[in-house]
């Protein structure tokens, strides 16, 4: 009994026994996965620490970017107003307070070299009383050299980054009254250069590298609108001295206009009166000649005939030169009446060519008259326009050695005829012919000292088509011939 109560008792402890084992077999395999759902929950505890820092991070970096959009988008604006502005103060004028704080700051200065007082010169103030703006405007001269550098090395500092041997931080923020800032230069190709401040008191701020690439290209921007001012400024001076001079010039032209009117005209006067005056003895030398040679005062020996009879056809010389003078002075004082009637060109050719025929003859030169049949009448005065043919045709027939031809050529249009004369003579010189319509010229060459002439017929000539409302021009080549081309009216 005591036994069984023994077995019994064993089989109850290993019963328990077994059943403690397997308990704690239980506990460590929960023990275990304990463990691993804590390393579980700490993995995941980092993970979300890692995506709350990214989310701050991204947070960070969009405001970077919405800060960078509106800086750019504001810059743009300013860009815009700047550069449409052409006067060196007006461009800083356009940098007002609000285009400063969309971009983030609420202080600002810009100066700008002066070369001549060798200091810099205030152009730009914004969140400063005038006398803090003279007190700045002082520190900045005491210190120019540090702001010089700076210029000519084209560096920007700003309060993250101060160049080596700039002045310290500090030391700005306390002048400007600031806590962060940046001081880019301005650089334009010409003219005093400068540098812009912006600042702001905003302890919170940091300066960013995209608000001081922002203040650089404003700095570029207002660089190149100087540029542009100052092109215009020197363009406008320029344009301003030259109005000066060509009014100028008007003045002394018109002034020397009229006196070359007065001049003309007392030349005009004097040919006038001189010619007149030489006609009368020029008038009785050919009578008392005239009847010398008719052997009225007594009977003429045959070489004083011979001396009469030069006297006599000088003496034609002289009054056709005094006429040719006086008609001159006359047509350039307006004093001839012109008899303006619709005529047919042919018959006035052909009358002067008539006249010349037997020249023609004895030199043995061809005449050619080429007139279109559907040409159209031409408003001339006939006696005038027979003197420019007779003048133009004599001349083709002096200048012209034997064998050879003149043609007159006419070409016509519905307003205006152009009347070519060409001969196949000398020719004219380049250089002289320009000055043949001048008067008295006549080409200094042999033939000239053979030919007989005044140096009036072309003068003559040349008024008389003007009067005409036409134009008269030469085209000649040496030893080739020349062609003297005139336009008329048509009726
Ligand atoms: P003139 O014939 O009396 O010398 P003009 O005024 O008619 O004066 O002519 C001026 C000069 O122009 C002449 O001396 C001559 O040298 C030159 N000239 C004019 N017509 C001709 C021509 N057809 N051929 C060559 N030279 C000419």
């Amino acid at each position: 009994m005591l036994n069984l109560m023994f077995f019994i008792i064993c089989l109850i402890i290993a019963g328990m026994g077994i059943s403690l084992l397997l308990k704690m077999q239980r506990l460590k395999e929960l023990e275990k996965r304990a463990d691993a759902l804590n390393a579980s929950v700490e993995e995941m505890d980092e993970q979300a620490k890692l995506i709350i820092r990214t989310d701050i991070e991204l947070n960070k970096t969009q405001e970077e970017l919405d800060k960078k959009i509106t800086g750019l988008s504001t810059l743009q604006k300013l860009s815009r107003e700047i550069s449409t502005t052409l006067e060196e103060n007006q461009i800083f004028k356009k940098i007002g307070n609000a285009y400063l704080e969309e971009l983030g700051f609420e202080k600002s200065s810009a100066f700008l070299w002066d070369s001549l007082t060798r200091e810099f010169r205030l152009y730009l103030s914004i969140g400063y009383s005038e006398n803090e703006s003279l007190k700045i405007k002082n520190a900045v001269n005491t210190d120019k050299d540090y702001y010089l550098d700076l210029m000519h090395g084209g560096k920007t500092a700003s309060s993250v980054f101060i160049p080596e041997g700039f002045l310290p931080k500090e030391k700005i923020c306390r002048l400007f009254q600031v806590s962060e800032f940046i001081i880019c230069p301005i650089i334009p190709q010409e003219g005093n250069q400068g540098f812009i401040f912006v600042g702001t008191q905003n302890i919170e701020t940091r300066i960013t590298e995209g608000e001081r690439e922002i203040i650089t290209i404003l700095a570029n921007q207002i660089g190149q609108t100087l540029d542009n001012a100052r092109l215009f400024e020197k363009t406008w001076r320029s344009q301003q001295e030259l109005e000066i001079k060509v009014e100028e010039r008007t003045r002394q032209l018109t002034e020397a206009l009229e006196e070359l009117k007065r001049i003309s005209k007392r030349k005009s006067d004097f040919i006038s009166s001189v010619s007149h005056e030489l006609r009368t003895p020029l008038t009785s030398i050919k009578g008392y000649a005239a009847i010398l040679l008719a052997g009225k005062l007594g009977t003429v020996p045959d070489e004083i005939k011979e001396r009469l009879g030069k006297i006599n056809r000088h003496s034609d010389e002289l009054v056709h030169m005094v006429n040719d003078l006086l008609d001159i002075s006359r047509i350039e004082s307006g004093k001839v009446n012109m008899n303006i009637e619709s005529l047919e060109l042919t018959p006035i050719v052909e009358k002067v060519a008539d006249l010349l025929s037997e020249q023609l003859k004895t030199k043995n030169i061809a005449f050619n008259l080429r007139i279109p049949a559907d040409c159209k009448k031409i408003m001339v005065d006939r006696s005038q326009i027979e003197r420019v043919f007779i003048n133009l045709l004599g001349n083709a027939l002096k200048f012209t050695p034997e064998k050879g031809s003149i043609s007159v050529n006419v070409h016509c249009s519905d307003k205006t005829i152009q009347v070519d004369v060409t001969d196949t003579g000398f020719g004219i010189p380049q250089e002289a012919q320009e000055k043949i319509f001048e008067e008295f010229y006549r080409v200094d060459n042999t033939i000239n000292q053979e030919v007989k002439g005044t140096g009036l017929g072309l003068t003559l000539v040349k008024h008389i088509i003007e009067a005409h409302r036409g134009r008269i021009w030469v085209k000649s080549k040496l030893g080739e011939g020349s062609t003297f081309s005139f336009t008329l009216n048509c009726a």
